[in-house]
């Protein structure tokens, strides 16, 4: 008798063993790289509007989430806890990296990025261009520091890893989730300072919804990015220096003198209207195409394509068009096209491309 029901307990421990195990191994295998950002900011009281970014390490982060372990095994890994106005390519380079190579292994099925909001944008359009996978890589910030009175950071990380564990989510490209919207690395921008509701996606919409970890897509990129990229950072430690020049009323056209001095290799100029600039200002950017600088002519308003020769003789003058990237994601690109040698009308195909 004794030794039955020691036998029945063996028996039972056993297939309690294997329906864990086999629990664990359903669950899919997310990192969670931390950079650093307002979602890992704290303050001294949960009321004010002064805190500091980056002093939340990632472990305390996932362990304050309720439930989030439920979504998937995860795995957190501190990359620098900086807000993003500090963000670098150092960093950015480092991080490409990290992703390339967790991705490229059978054990991890897709990565989160913590992440400032004020530079998120850029980040995100870099390992659009820089991410060898179509495996789901999606980045996460909050607009309030983990000390505030409801911080939205909790459940903006709880979608987000909801959504890099979901079969749905892969070949979309760097998705961004925040205050339940999904939305596309290439097309999302910060549209407020201080809103929860702070990025939007003017020209092409949200990619889906994230709703407590349920997730809807509505599209998916028609551009190129990640696994489809040409972009290719393994072997690179620096970017080619890319100033961009905000144009207004009466600029003074020696901002754009100064950075070819200050040895751009190229000028996105964030235009009045489509692209626009004064007819000082057009001079002193034909003068730098001249001397082999490359000048993007890209829009500092809010939606809307800049196209060829609209206003300004592109044609005559050797400028490039930015389609519909707004300044800085323009850098970006810019800055990864300029690694390789290409012809004005490669790099004009390039931002229509990507
Ligand atoms: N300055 C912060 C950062 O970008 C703002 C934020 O995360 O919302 O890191």
């Amino acid at each position: 008798m004794h030794r039955s029901y020691q036998k029945w307990v063996a028996v039972l421990g056993f297939v309690l063993a294997l329906y864990s195990n086999g629990f664990a191994q359903t669950k899919p295998n997310i990192v969670v790289l931390a950079t650093g950002g307002t979602i890992a900011g704290a303050a001294a009281t949960g009321a004010q509007s002064s805190y500091t970014s980056g002093k939340v390490t990632i472990d305390d982060m996932l362990n304050s989430v309720p439930g989030i372990r439920d979504l998937a095994n995860l795995k957190g890994e501190q990359v620098a806890n900086v807000g993003s106005q500090d963000m670098s390519f150092e960093i950015l380079l480092k991080l490409a990296k990290r992703i390339n190579e967790l991705l490229a292994t059978n054990d991890v099925d897709g990565i989160v990025i913590t992440h400032g909001t004020d530079t998120l944008e850029e980040s995100a359009f870099f390992l659009n261009l820089t991410v060898k996978s179509d495996k789901p890589v999606v980045m996460v910030g909050s607009m309030r520091p983990s000390t505030a009175i409801s911080a939205d950071g909790p459940l903006n990380l709880y979608d987000a890893v909801s959504v890099a564990a979901d079969p749905n989510a892969k070949g979309r490209g760097v998705l961004v989730v925040m205050n339940d919207w999904i939305q596309g690395a290439h097309s999302l921008t910060k549209t407020s300072t201080t809103a929860v509701q702070t990025f939007m996606s003017p020209l092409r919409g949200v990619v889906g919804i994230s709703a407590y970890g349920k997730n809807t897509y509505y599209n998916n990129p028609t551009w190129k990015h990640t696994a489809a990229s040409e972009f290719d950072v393994s072997g690179v430690t620096a970017l080619p220096r890319v100033d961009i020049v905000f144009a207004d009323v009466d600029m003074p056209p020696d901002l754009i003198d100064c950075s070819v001095r200050n040895g751009a290799k190229g000028i996105v100029i964030a235009g009045v209207g489509n692209g626009n600039m004064n007819k000082a200002a057009i001079d002193a950017a034909a003068r730098a195409v001249k001397q082999g600088v490359v000048v993007v002519r890209s829009s500092r308003v809010a939606t809307g394509t800049v196209g060829r020769n609209v206003e300004i003789k592109d044609d005559e003058l050797g400028f490039i068009a930015s389609d519909e990237l707004n300044p800085q994601k323009a850098r970006i690109l810019l800055s990864l096209a300029l690694l390789k040698p290409h012809t004005p009308e490669q790099l004009q195909e390039l931002f229509g491309t990507y």
